[in-house]
């Protein structure tokens, strides 16, 4: 007879191997079938909302892991969320305006690109931002991810664009915009004006230069001990093509300045500078004679001359000039820098940039003119050479502004803007206090954005180019008057949620008005369109005004807005920016940040660099499952490292947390939870106390879900399925479920613990590992009111009648001594002593204070240590003992086990050969058959 077969050995049809790149999009369609979302939402009808607003990505190019990222946390976030008891609520998003499409597009169009109207150029656009918002959502879906994607916010749909109108019409109502001269970041090949978060700072060379700009003030009249002397003042700058823009020189009131009689002129410089000017001149050894000190705000108000151009230029006082580098003396050019600008317009000076918009110099400069302005350095260098100004040059590398998209550097320039005011209506300080009502995850957050609200100058909201919302303001063409109130608002908005935005660039001004409207300064009725459009940031920076009220289902403040930490100067500073003009207060309650994806050393991802991992080969090679724990694996609160040694590590995980929901629902095969489950106090000890773990772990996982400490999710699930159940309990509790009678009450317990172990599993598992949650749920057992999707059923609460502290901590103790004799056996093992565990016998010597304990439970114990037999004994001397050092006197003795191997249970036993029907088994197996 072959004994193997009155085993209870496991049986299941759930495969070892996941295969998850064929699966998936199985399990998609099954969803899909179902539709999953609705119902989910359906389920969760009546309940607290939960409202995560998605930030839009930018339908622009396929995703890449940092995208990826983002809307995996989202999504075990939401998942999480709806199975904690909300109804958690997501509606994707696109940001589908703006520069980096009309780029594309013009590429697209090459030479076609000048023969387009304004208006066939953006269906162009429209039709671009299309297509990647469809083959984004697609990527999306495939990981897995839950949402209205049937119908998602596109901030070009003609409702969103139509709130967009709204909403700065709102603003500008209010007297918070205005069009105004000021320098702003401006790439003269992308021809428009750049937001801060639109910048990028590289390395850049450029010349750098020591100019003399001479007196014409008589200095003497301040500083008797100059009389007679030639004096000039000398300023260093690292952009020479701003020289023809300078207007002043600036000093620090405080600072101490030498004039230093060298080569027969006075030259004014910063005392602690004197050395280094000394060697970027080239004068280290010539003879000088300091003739005079005093402070700079001795010389405020003193004229002096621009050294190439016949123009006075200020000496004026500046609280930023520093003693880093250069001489102390700034050259101001108020077109050209913001700090220039400010301190400019505090003494009249004039804002100028004499700079067009391809960044060449305009014909005002007579000896530049045409010239672009990064060429013109050179030619800047000759003339102050010739005109003997130049006192030094030093080629210098430094971080500059790059532009995002075409990577040039890029300038500052003054020009015609729109602009957010951050004083008018006290929107830097709304916007501050509105910072601390709301919680920023992690904390840091909040001094990172305050201290940006604190430091931005206005907002400048205009750009010239043709793909967005235009900035829709009229202006008399008659007296220049601005005109805009809330009828022609209205009338605007009504025609854009109609026609989209490109009615602004298809109708005259006249068809846009409501009828009869004329200039409430001088009566005329012929008015001009505005013709920049909006920055894009203000474009997403609406949506809680366009989205999150737009929709009945969904309320502002929302709940969440999590997007990676980049977006504190990005979305979560325009929205807040926009909601505070708007509305007093923040759009949202919670802000949760995560870090960029970098490779295994820890070095940003970038194509030049070639170490960027595109998430379609993960999901090819792996299945999105394994994205998706590696975005859980992960702290995402730093940067989040991917290697292909990390995620063949997250495999190896996955396959474990497989393996044992196979192992279990192998083994649960025959079992009916309802019909032969064995009541909690009937259970076996062992099984009572893999409940107290379970219990505890549930109330770990849940905690973690809550503080969006997905990381400890995963770990505390990970250990409790590798080390509770795999190598312990599930190990212990095969010889019982094996060899025992099927129906056996003993058998059952364990059937029961290890069902309500998986199904609880799967459902804290299901936000995470959304496709095997759902494969391990469809294979457990049917049963009545057994929901047809895990992500249809909440989280297992704590059940705390199986919360057993005292079963806890004296399994604790006995697992800490299965630990010592494993030792003794695996020592036993090394000495040939005995081959498998199984031969085994052990003796424990114990001391008094667990003795008890072991005596007491000896048939777990032997089942528990997976030996053939074991004895416990008082503290007495164990021949050739194992001494334990963790436990203090405790000896195991491990021999080989007595009798004969039983042919069905493998135990050794001198009951075998007891039964003359089954002469090779052991009396239980006779018992079990
Ligand atoms: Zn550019
Ligand atoms: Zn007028
Ligand atoms: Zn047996």
């Amino acid at each position: 007879m072959d004994y193997k077969d009155t085993l209870n050995l496991p049986h299941t049809d759930f495969p070892m191997k996941a295969n998850l790149a064929k699966r998936e999009p199985e399990m998609l369609s099954r969803w899909d079938g179902m539709h999953i979302y609705d119902l989910i939402r359906r389920t969760s009808k009546g309940r607290k909302p939960y409202i995560l607003h998605d930030g839009p990505p930018y339908a622009n190019g396929s995703i890449h892991l940092g995208t990826a990222l983002n809307k995996i946390i989202k999504d075990v976030l939401v998942k999480a969320k709806n199975m904690a008891g909300y109804d958690s609520i997501y509606v994707p998003g696109w940001d589908c305006h703006g520069l980096p499409i009309e780029h594309q597009v013009d590429k697209e169009l090459g030479e076609k690109k000048g023969t387009l109207s304004q208006t066939e150029k953006r269906r162009c656009c429209r039709q671009y931002a299309e297509r990647y918002v469809g083959i984004q959502r697609e990527q999306f879906q495939r990981l897995g991810v839950f949402g209205e994607w049937d119908n998602p916010y596109l901030t070009m749909s003609y409702d969103y664009e139509a709130a967009t109108v709204a909403e700065l019409g709102k603003l500008y109502l209010g007297g918070g915009v205005y069009k105004g001269k000021k320098p702003v970041y401006w790439c003269a090949s992308c021809k428009t004006a750049l937001a801060e978060a639109e910048v990028e700072y590289q390395d850049h060379s450029t010349p750098s230069i020591y100019v003399k700009f001479p007196a014409v003030s008589d200095v003497s009249a301040r500083l008797p001990k100059l009389a007679g002397e030639q004096v000039s003042v000398v300023i260093w700058t690292t952009t020479p093509w701003t020289i023809p823009a300078n207007l002043a020189v600036a000093l620090h009131a405080d600072f101490i300045y030498v004039a230093l009689k060298i080569k027969g002129e006075v030259l004014i410089i910063a005392r602690e500078l004197l050395e280094n000017c000394l060697d970027a001149f080239g004068f280290r050894n010539e003879p000088y004679e300091n003739l005079d000190e005093f402070p700079g705000s001795v010389l405020e108000g003193l004229k002096f001359c621009h050294p190439i151009i016949d123009r006075e230029s200020l000496l004026i006082i500046a609280p930023f000039v520093t003693l880093d580098t250069g001489t102390g003396c700034v050259h101001i050019a108020p077109g050209h820098g913001q700090e220039d600008y400010e301190i400019g317009m505090k003494y009249g000076l004039e804002n100028y940039a004499p700079v067009d918009d391809d960044g060449k110099f305009t014909a005002d400069v007579k000896d530049f003119a045409g010239q672009f302005v990064f060429s013109a350095n050179d030619a800047v260098i000759e003339k102050l050479k010739g005109a003997g100004a130049l006192l030094g040059r030093v080629d210098i590398k430094h971080t500059y502004p790059h532009c995002w998209r075409c990577k040039n550097p890029i300038i500052f320039r003054s020009t015609e803007q729109w602009f957010v005011s951050m004083e008018k209506n006290d929107l830097r300080k709304k916007t501050l206090q509105a910072i601390d009502n709301v919680k920023w995850i992690p904390a840091w957050g909040r001094d990172r954005i305050y201290g940006m609200i604190e430091n931005r100058p206005d907002w400048c909201i205009s750009r010239q180019r043709l793909w967005g919302v235009p900035i829709t303001v009229f202006t008399c063409k008659k007296c220049g008057e601005q005109l805009l109130n809330q009828p022609i608002i209205d009338n605007l908005v009504a025609l854009v949620r109609q026609f989209g935005a490109d009615v602004w660039f298809e109708r005259e001004a006249k068809e846009l008005l409501p009828a009869g409207c004329v200039c409430p300064q001088c009566g005329g009725d012929d008015f001009k369109k505005e013709t920049d459009i909006l920055d894009v940031w203000f474009d997403s920076g609406v949506s809680h005004a366009a989205v999150l009220e737009g929709r009945d289902y969904l309320s502002s403040p929302a709940d969440m807005y999590l997007e990676g930490n980049d977006q504190h100067r990005g979305w979560f500073h325009s929205s807040l920016l926009e909601s505070v003009a708007s509305r007093g207060r923040a759009p949202y309650r919670n802000v949760l940040t995560h870090g960029f994806v970098v490779d295994g050393e820890g070095k940003k991802m970038s194509k030049s660099v070639g170490n960027v991992t595109d998430p379609q080969k993960i999901i090819d090679g792996y299945g999105a499952e394994i994205l998706r724990l590696w975005v859980a694996s992960a702290d995402y609160t730093e940067d989040i490292r991917v290697s292909d040694e990390i995620l063949k590590r997250l495999v190896e995980a996955y396959r474990r947390i497989r393996n044992t929901s196979r192992f279990i629902l192998g083994n649960i095969s025959d079992f009916q939870p309802d019909a032969d489950g064995v009541p909690y106090e009937d259970m076996e000890e062992m099984d009572r106390w893999i409940l107290h773990r379970l219990h505890e772990v549930i109330r770990r996982v849940r905690e973690a879900y809550e503080l969006y400490q997905f990381h400890l999710v995963y770990t505390t699930l990970y250990n409790f399925c590798t080390v509770d159940l795999s190598s312990l309990y599930l190990d212990v509790l095969k010889d019982r479920l094996y060899t025992s009678k099927a129906a056996s009450r003993r058998r059952r317990s364990g059937q029961t613990a290890m069902h309500e172990i998986l199904e609880a599993m799967a459902r804290l598992l299901a936000p995470i590992l959304t496709f095997t949650a759902e494969e391990i749920w469809l294979a457990l057992p049917e049963r009545p009111g057994k929901q047809e999707s895990v992500h249809l059923t909440q989280f297992p609460e704590v059940d705390s009648a199986k919360l057993q502290p005292e079963l806890g901590e004296k399994w604790k103790k006995l697992i800490a001594v299965k630990g010592e004799i494993a030792r003794a056996i695996e020592t036993a093992r090394q000495n040939k002593v005995v081959g498998h565990s199984l031969d085994a016998a052990a003796l424990i010597a114990a001391p008094d204070d667990i003795r008890p304990l072991l005596q007491g439970n000896l048939d777990d114990l032997r089942a528990f240590l997976i030996v053939s037999a074991v004895d416990v004994v008082g503290a007495v001397a164990v021949e050739n003992g194992y001494p334990s050092s963790e436990i203090p006197g405790l000896c195991i003795g491990v021999s080989r086990a007595k009798g004969v191997k039983c042919e069905r249970c493998w135990n050794y036993s001198e009951t075998v050969g007891g039964s003359a029907e089954h002469p090779t088994l052991c009396t239980r197996c006779v018992k079990n058959l």
